[in-house]
């Protein structure tokens, strides 16, 4: 049986149609979804498409950034130029950046080999605040309370951060081609007297690097996380990388 579409045409819309999101899959780019589809491991019911949704809208201001869910990596590259470009540059190849969107990017899971949402570490690293909606309204929550917390079942809006006025450090490992997955990113950002650390790459959901915020010790980044194994790397390996990586990034602030 062929798929319902819903396509709203302005954010109040898709919030509405999205409901509590039961029975509905989201779709933005599809650059994660469409492969699934196309070979019957997805048959979804309903899809929420946001190709005309309005949330593609991308305020890059003096103090703020704000950038609507379906906001394609190409042009927040074309627009922006910081510690979040620096990741989305290395998402798949231009063809895929042209379609694939922040919201989507944040709310990947694991593939079938690799992990994906490799611009959580940027953003966590940056203090990112999502907007979402679902199951009792719309809230606005830290970014990593957001990935931390039940993800199905909420449509994001937009996501918004500080113009970091401090440094910024980056350290990505994968290998090196235009289609390969991270195998760890750490993300490193000054903020209010103090560093801000996002990991991901390294299992299904990026996460806040607090031990190390406050010890400064790139070890203790294996209090943080759990590294897992995937079709790129063992969770042995990706333990033994993970605090050098992190000691480098610390490093581009000079702090480490
Ligand atoms: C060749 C190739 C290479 C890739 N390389 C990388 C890589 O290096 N790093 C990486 O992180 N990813 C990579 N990806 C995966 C993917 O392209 C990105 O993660 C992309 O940002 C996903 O966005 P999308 O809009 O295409 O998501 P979609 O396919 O549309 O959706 C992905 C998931 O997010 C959900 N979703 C989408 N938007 C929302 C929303 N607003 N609210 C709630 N749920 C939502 C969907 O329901 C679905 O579960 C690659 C993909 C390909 C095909």
């Amino acid at each position: 049986m062929a798929a319902e579409a819903l396509i709203p045409t302005s954010p109040d819309e898709a919030a509405g149609l999205f409901g509590d999101g039961t029975n509905l899959t989201v779709f933005a780019g599809g650059t994660i979804l469409l492969p699934e589809i196309a070979s019957g491991r997805l048959k979804p019911a309903r899809v929420l498409m946001l190709h005309r949704s309005g949330l593609d809208s991308l305020d890059t201001g003096a103090d703020v950034i704000r950038m609507g869910a379906a906001t394609t990596l190409a042009s927040l590259i074309d627009a922006t130029d910081d510690l979040l470009t620096r990741f989305a540059e290395y998402v798949a190849d231009g063809e895929v950046r042209r379609n694939a969107t922040v919201g989507g990017n944040l709310c990947a899971s694991a593939g079938l080999g690799s992990q994906r949402g490799d611009l959580g570490a940027p953003l966590i690293a940056l203090g990112a605040r999502v907007r979402s909606t679902g199951r009792g309204g719309e809230r606005t929550e830290p970014i990593e309370d957001f990935l931390s917390g039940e993800r199905d079942g909420r449509l994001v809006l937009s996501i918004e951060y500080d113009r970091p006025s401090g440094k910024t450090g980056a350290e990505m490992m994968r290998r090196r081609h235009a289609h390969s997955y991270a195998v760890a990113n750490v993300a490193v950002c000054e903020r209010n007297g103090g560093v801000r650390i996002g990991i991901s790459g390294v299992g299904p959901r990026a996460a806040r690097a607090r031990a190390v915020e406050e010890s400064r010790n790139p070890d203790d980044v294996l209090t943080d996380v759990e590294p897992v194994s995937d079709a790129l790397a063992s969770a042995e390996y990706r333990r033994k990388m993970l605090p050098l990586l992190v000691r480098r990034a610390l490093g581009q602030l000079g702090s480490a």
